[in-house]
């Protein structure tokens, strides 16, 4: 029989609730704030302490909706290698906002800009570095990681800068442009005795964690079929899309790019690696954006578990979107990796819910600076760490490899080609 009972009914925040409450999750739209007695002054709907002082007193800590910073003292002091778009807009505040990190150097070849930024945030010049100068880094005590957000042919050779002046590092995605870089980046952390992190920023922001967690505690019933479409316009246009289209430096097209979400997100969500991939790769004709590198992928892919999914990335348009499609409820990510404003929906036969994790999407910037900084004081565990990075670039290698053959590749769990 047909269900007409409304999406959003009591009924259905009372499920979703329960579910969320138990999964650490809050839900805004459906928990209200214990609100605390207070006299309501008549007419005004203002509500006001029975005990308010006459003048001006101490008052009491206040409830902390975010946790405070850490003491300056305490806080890690990052250097950020490679002003360009992502690096200004996005890293760079995040490092300012974050809780346990501080921005203490610039790496750059471009010194004017360099100058600007670093009064922005209240650096001297003596906090500037550029790429023939990062081993002075290892002389700069202020400095205890460096995050490298260059073109991706250039990561491995910072990144080992890097770990040679004995600095933690991040790495922008991908890691390197093969498997052979991405392996010399860990073993030069290793050398260093150093952390290294990928930063997949997905991995800390809050609807796509609320997702992992509704998977994870089998929510969603069974989940055998997953789709993740990322796309993006390549815009010739703008600096930060012209070394997207040399083959050389990017390694790739979209699926590098921006596939690499779409990858790195279902591997996540599922748990697992995959074991075989059928992939094709293809580009509007006579679009002089695709040259070099392509601008679309299909991919499928099956897991040991016999689960499967198909991805596909784009460099025309604009789309973000993972699918979980589960016997009990599919969680629709919509988009799924924008910088601001996923959006989480969970379908079942009922109608659709709306899930509002209790931090918007922009903590994911602060949460994975802060996740490198805690590993490194506390020694905990690394989320996304080098080895990650490295599995990745592999299993984009058997894409490409599956393309060039036009035939289903068979892929090892650590990501690498079994044959072919
Ligand atoms: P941009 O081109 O805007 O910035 C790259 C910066 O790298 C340049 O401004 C320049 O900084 C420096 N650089 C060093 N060597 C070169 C070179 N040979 N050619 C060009 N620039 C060079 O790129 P994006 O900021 O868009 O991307 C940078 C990295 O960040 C890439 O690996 C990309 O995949 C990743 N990225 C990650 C995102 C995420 O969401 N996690 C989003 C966007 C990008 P300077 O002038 O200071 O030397």
């Amino acid at each position: 029989m047909h269900d007409d009972t409304p999406p959003n009914t009591p009924t259905r925040r009372r499920f979703l609730e329960q579910t969320f409450a138990g999964l650490g999750v809050g839900l805004i739209a459906c928990t209200g704030r214990a609100q605390q007695s207070r006299v309501v002054a008549p007419g005004t709907g203002y509500q006001a302490s029975e005990n308010l002082p006459e003048g001006p007193v101490g008052r009491p800590e206040p409830e902390h909706d975010q946790e405070l910073p850490q003491d300056a003292s305490e806080q890690l002091g990052w250097a950020v290698a490679g002003l360009g778009h992502f690096a200004q807009n996005y890293a760079i505040p995040g490092i300012a906002r974050a809780r346990r990190a501080k921005l203490t150097g610039l790496v750059s070849g471009n010194a004017t800009k360099a100058q600007r930024v670093a009064r922005s945030y209240g650096l001297g010049n003596d906090a500037i570095y550029d790429y023939g100068t990062m081993d002075r880094l290892a002389d700069d005590d202020d400095v205890d990681v460096v995050y490298v957000i260059t073109p991706n042919s250039v990561h491995p050779e910072l990144v080992v800068k890097a770990f040679e002046a004995g600095k933690h590092v991040m790495c922008e995605k991908p890691m390197a442009n093969s498997p052979a870089e991405c392996q010399r980046m860990i073993d030069a952390a290793r050398a260093a005795g150093r952390k290294l992190m990928v930063a997949y920023r997905a991995h800390f922001e809050p609807h796509n964690v609320a997702a992992k967690r509704l998977f994870d505690a089998g929510e969603l019933g069974d989940v055998w079929f997953a789709m993740s479409d990322h796309h993006r316009p390549l815009n010739p246009d703008h600096e930060r899309d012209q070394w997207r289209m040399q083959k050389p430096i990017a390694g790739g097209g979209s699926l590098v790019d921006i596939g690499i979400y779409a990858l790195n997100g279902i591997i996540w969500l599922f748990g697992e690696t995959p074991s075989r991939i059928l992939a094709s790769i293809n580009s509007p004709p006579d679009d002089v954006r695709f040259t070099e590198v392509e601008a679309f992928s299909r991919v499928q892919l099956e897991f040991p578990s016999g689960r499967a999914a198909a991805l596909t990335s784009g460099y025309t348009g604009s789309k973000k979107r993972i699918d979980l499609v589960g016997s009990k409820g599919t969680a629709t990510l919509d988009p799924a990796t924008e910088y601001r404003g996923d959006r989480l929906v969970i379908h079942t036969p009922e109608g659709a819910d709306e899930v509002h994790p209790d931090k918007e999407s922009d903590a994911q910037f602060t949460d994975e600076i802060d996740h490198l900084c805690q590993a490194i004081q506390e020694g905990t565990e690394i989320r996304t760490p080098g080895e990650m990075g490295l599995r990745d670039v592999r299993l984009i290698e058997a894409i490409y490899r599956s393309a060039e053959l036009g035939r289903w590749v068979d892929v090892a769990p650590d990501g690498s080609l079994r044959d072919a």
